[in-house]
């Protein structure tokens, strides 16, 4: 027996002997990842939750959001950092960036960030400093946002920009408490102007 049987078979049979949809090029990869049979356990259950997620949805969308993502990393925001990108569709290029953060030339200090009352005063959401920067190139586009989709507030500005069509991780049940009363009103106001939404399930 080869090092990489005795290895898959205690992976195996620690994942119940169910049948694997993994292919055949990532299974040298997943072995390579993981030093023991438990952590290949765990990088299979997330390759396989990973494929699931790559299966449904558009490549493209999947792309976007996650760049999004990257781009909420970029806020000073201590409570909810937002990223969000805009593209055309026609080609597939970026024509505008934005993560929740303070105007240009105005103090970026940590401390204002910290003071709520101070934090909402300055602020602009990410939804927003992603339109001021696409101008005219967002009528017609898409926008993404991570880490669900836009405020009420920013919704009404994001259809008056042009954007057609919006696409966002569908809000986690441990963020609805809070947002949820805005996020049904953005999807309430999304319909009612005919832009598309598509909320995707990412397991989040
Ligand atoms: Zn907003």
């Amino acid at each position: 027996m080869t090092d990489f049987q005795a290895w898959w078979n205690t992976v195996n049979n620690d994942l119940g002997n169910q049948d694997l949809q993994v292919e055949a090029k990532d299974w040298q990869f997943l072995y390579w990842r993981s030093k023991t049979p438990a952590q290949a356990v765990h990088h299979i259950q997330n390759y396989l939750e990973t494929k699931k997620i790559a299966d449904k949805y558009d490549k493209w969308d999947l792309r976007f959001l996650e760049q999004a993502r990257v781009i909420s990393t970029w806020s000073k925001d201590p409570s909810t950092k937002c990223g969000a990108v805009i593209i055309n569709p026609q080609n597939q290029k970026v024509v505008g960036v934005g993560y929740n953060g303070f105007p240009r030339g105005m103090s970026d200090a940590q401390e204002l960030y910290d003071d709520r009352e101070i934090k909402y005063s300055r602020v602009i959401h990410c939804e927003m400093n992603a339109v001021l920067d696409a101008g005219h190139a967002a009528v017609g586009a898409t926008l993404y946002t991570w880490p669900f989709m836009s405020c009420d507030r920013c919704t009404v500005h994001v259809i008056q920009a042009g954007i057609k069509r919006c696409v966002a991780p569908i809000i986690p049940a441990d963020a609805y408490s809070r947002w949820g009363p805005t996020v049904e009103k953005s999807r309430r106001y999304l319909k009612e102007a005919n832009v598309l939404l598509d909320e995707l399930d990412l397991g989040l």
